[in-house]
């Protein structure tokens, strides 16, 4: 079966001449389906121009980049909008809900923009919800949950349009030890029902959750190991 994700010496370049900065240095990296991968390294070393090229919210400058087997590395703004749209599902540190607006709706919202009508949107939405145990919760609006939950929330809403890869950049960073606990048990749950999982993270006991475990120092990938 062809990967979620195959990029190849993919390098990204900021700036030019005196500010130019070398934040990829030629990285390869290919994911398959069902895997479930942390990715560390120090501040600066590559985390989030990884992520938001992975998450196709940036291009390589050079190299290459299949996700679910289509090419994104030379793709315009909008076509890489609609990749974004219909194959990965984000989850950021900050949750990221709509305010005074219930978390069924909330987790609708990525349903709305693809077009789906109500009554499936609904219907996909409660089922998401019971999947990170908050079906009790679907007409609570955001300040009416714990932090863990709105997290669970916001996880949700990135799997209710099925995407090939869930991304999430420090998900538990904002969270209490217990909420933390449980964020990580919907990631398991998700993963050992198949979901394919690439998260970002500062944290050790978090990146332990992984199956497999990736270091970046410097743009490069230094270290990428199989813990599970
Ligand atoms: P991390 O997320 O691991 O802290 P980043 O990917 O944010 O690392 O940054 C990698 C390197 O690229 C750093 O040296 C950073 O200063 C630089 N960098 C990141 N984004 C930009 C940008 N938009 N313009 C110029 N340099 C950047
Ligand atoms: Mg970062």
């Amino acid at each position: 079966m062809r990967p979620v994700l195959d990029i190849r010496n993919v390098k990204k370049i900021y700036g030019q001449g005196e500010t130019e900065v070398q934040a990829l240095r030629g990285v390869s990296l290919t994911v398959e389906r069902g895997d479930y991968v942390a990715i560390m390294g120090s501040s600066g070393s590559g985390k989030s121009t990884l992520m938001n090229i992975l998450g196709c919210l940036d291009i390589p400058t050079s190299g290459r980049y299949l996700l679910d087997g289509v090419d994104v590395s030379r793709l315009n703004d909008r076509r890489l909008a609609l990749v974004r749209n219909r194959r990965i599902g984000f989850v950021f540190q900050a949750f990221n809900l709509i305010a005074r607006t219930s978390a069924l709706a909330n987790v609708e919202l990525p349903l709305a923009y693809a077009g789906v009508r109500s009554a499936e949107r609904r219907r996909r939405a409660n089922l998401a919800l019971s999947m990170v145990g908050l079906a009790e919760r679907a007409g609570h609006e955001p300040n009416q949950l714990s932090g863990g939950q709105q997290q669970r929330v916001a996880v949700a809403r990135a799997l209710v349009t099925a995407p090939a890869l869930v991304l999430a950049d420090e998900p538990t960073g904002n969270l209490d030890t217990q909420s933390t606990d449980d964020v990580l048990a919907v990631f398991d749950r998700l993963n050992r029902s198949g979901r394919t999982i690439v998260l970002i993270t500062h944290e050790p006991d978090v990146a332990a959750h992984a199956k497999r475990l990736i270091r970046l120092v410097d743009g490069r990938i230094v270290q990428d190991e199989r813990l599970k």
